[in-house]
């Protein structure tokens, strides 16, 4: 067999964050060498694969843009926006040779005899044919393979779904041959998606319905930013526009977090507040029925309506929203336990993700198989017992690039630090006073319970009860704590 090829570090996936990975190893570690392998045909990720009507961010793109590349749009971007900067980053840093596109990473083996991954890749033709395996060595594996199972999402099963005349679609697998004019079209879900598309079509379907077993927050403002508009005007630079227009936002949504939790019933009232102006008059009674959850505001990410569209559907007829549980789909659409049946012609199952901890990669060391859930996170970002690897998982109430650059900075400053001692391997272990710390979930439900976290938190990494073995989930403590990262304090075994 050939020898495989060789690099320093292998970044797993072209999505936000591995192209972010690729720029800072590009930057601070010039003489890695370094590869890109990524299941898809292009760069992109979660921008690429999904293509559903009105697709865009709910993050500002001042934060959920990289804090090196100023954003020059409106805060809410479109898919397509995103996939134009990110391609600029590839164009600009001269990242495309490193890249390796219809590579799907099947296995991931550590030899601590070579010191290095074994990946194992199935290359895939332009029809999605298989070509057959390639393998490569690295010395350290960067994953950046992001939260969710990219093949499919996830549709729950109800009775009946067989009956069911019409189409059902998923929104991660939009089909591009889908008729929606003049169809009547019955939305299941209530969260960012269901959000983003329901005025995407609602024009020229004949009715769409969101249905949900219970509601969400949302929050509603113009998609523009008055201060980066005033800064613009100025002729300030970009790259001063974008750290300035970033520190404001992080500024308020860090006020506005502390908030959810100080008071979050007066938060909760202003949400409402909001909802009851967008729909206007004579909406009173469907604010208190549709709109207002079980869950604290921030128990689960609070979906940003720009320009308020999806009220704007629900005040001009063209949307309406129905809080009720599923019965069984029958031919003519769905019954709901209430007895009402929604009549549909299409059905778009908007019920989110499967989680895919690491790209659903069989992992091992020394031929042991690799059982993430049997690990503990150092700071969310490395996991005991496992040698030379990052995991780059983002925030849940802040944008996601913002964990990704402050990954990329760390791990970076790490492999400097491995070269200055001489070191091949690191692997996070645990200290004799860290041994019989208490154990707990990746993610306390209390903190944040969206459903694709709570399918999966058993196949994911625990946290400790102290640092360096917790996952905070927190921009403002990591901003200052992971630069500061001690990587001698005897958590990080080098070899
Ligand atoms: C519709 C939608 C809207 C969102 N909006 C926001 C938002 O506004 N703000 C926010 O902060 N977050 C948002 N998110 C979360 C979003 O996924 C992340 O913010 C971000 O795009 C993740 O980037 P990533 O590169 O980490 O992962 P992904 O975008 O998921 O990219 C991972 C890449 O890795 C590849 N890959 C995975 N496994 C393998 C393997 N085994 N072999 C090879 N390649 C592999 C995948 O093909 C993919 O291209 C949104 C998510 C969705 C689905």
């Amino acid at each position: 067999m050939d020898t495989p090829e060789d690099f320093d570090v292998l970044i797993v996936g072209a999505g936000i964050s591995g192209l972010g990975a690729a720029y800072h190893l590009q930057q601070h570690c010039p003489g890695k060498r370094w590869l890109i392998l990524e299941s898809q045909a292009g760069y992109g990720g979660t921008w690429r694969m999904h293509r559903y009507p009105g697709i865009r961010s709910d993050s500002d793109l001042f934060t959920f843009g990289y804090g090196f590349k100023p954003w020059m749009g409106k805060p809410i971007a479109t898919a397509q926006e995103i996939l134009q900067y990110l391609g600029e980053v590839i164009d600009e840093n001269g990242l495309a040779p490193h890249i390796r596109y219809r590579h799907a990473i099947r296995s991931a083996q550590w030899s601590s005899a070579r010191h290095r991954w074994l990946i194992e890749a199935e290359q895939q033709g332009e029809d999605g044919r298989a070509l057959g395996t390639v393998r490569v060595t690295a010395k350290f594996l960067w994953m950046c393979q992001g939260y969710y199972r990219h093949a499919e999402g996830y549709t729950p099963q109800w009775p009946g779904m067989e009956r069911f005349d019409g189409r059902i679609v998923h929104p991660q697998t939009w089909p591009d041959d889908l008729a929606l004019d003049g169809r009547k079209v019955v939305v299941i879900g209530s969260g960012a998606t269901a959000a983003t598309l329901i005025p995407a079509i609602a024009e020229r379907c004949a009715h769409v319905t969101m249905l949900q077993r219970s509601p969400t927050f949302f929050i509603t403002g113009r998609n523009a930013n008055d201060l980066a508009d005033m800064l613009r005007q100025l002729q300030i630079p970009d790259e001063w526009t974008h750290e300035i227009v970033r520190r404001k936002v992080l500024f308020d949504q860090a006020a506005f977090t502390r908030r959810c939790v100080a008071e979050p019933e007066v938060v909760r009232g202003e949400l409402l507040a909001g909802v009851r102006a967008a729909l206007g008059p004579g909406h009173e009674a469907e604010v208190e029925k549709h709109f207002n959850p079980r869950y604290r505001p921030w128990q689960q990410r609070i979906a940003f309506v720009p320009d308020a569209d999806l009220f704007k559907c629900v005040r001009e007829g063209k949307a309406s929203v129905v809080t009720d549980q599923i019965e069984s789909f029958e031919r003519e659409g769905i019954r709901l336990q209430s007895g009402q049946v929604l009549d549909a012609d299409v059905i778009v199952t908007a019920t989110g993700f499967n989680l895919s901890v690491l790209g659903d990669i069989a992992f091992s060391i020394d031929d042991q198989p690799l059982d993430f859930a049997r690990t503990v996170g150092w700071r969310g970002a490395m996991f005991s017992g496992v040698p030379n690897m990052a995991w780059v998982f983002g925030y849940f109430r802040a944008s996601w690039t913002l964990r990704a650059d402050l990954l990329g900075d760390f791990v970076c400053r790490l492999l400097q630090h491995m070269d200055a001692r001489g070191a091949q391997v690191v692997t996070p272990t645990m200290r004799a006073e860290d041994h019989g710390m208490a154990l707990r979930p990746w993610v306390d439900a209390d903190n944040f319970n969206p459903g694709y976290i709570q399918r999966g938190v058993a196949q994911l990494p625990r946290q400790g009860d102290r640092q360096p073995w917790l996952h905070l989930q927190d921009y403002a403590v990591d901003k200052d704590e992971l630069p500061r990262a001690d990587l001698d304090d005897g958590t990080l075994v080098y070899g």
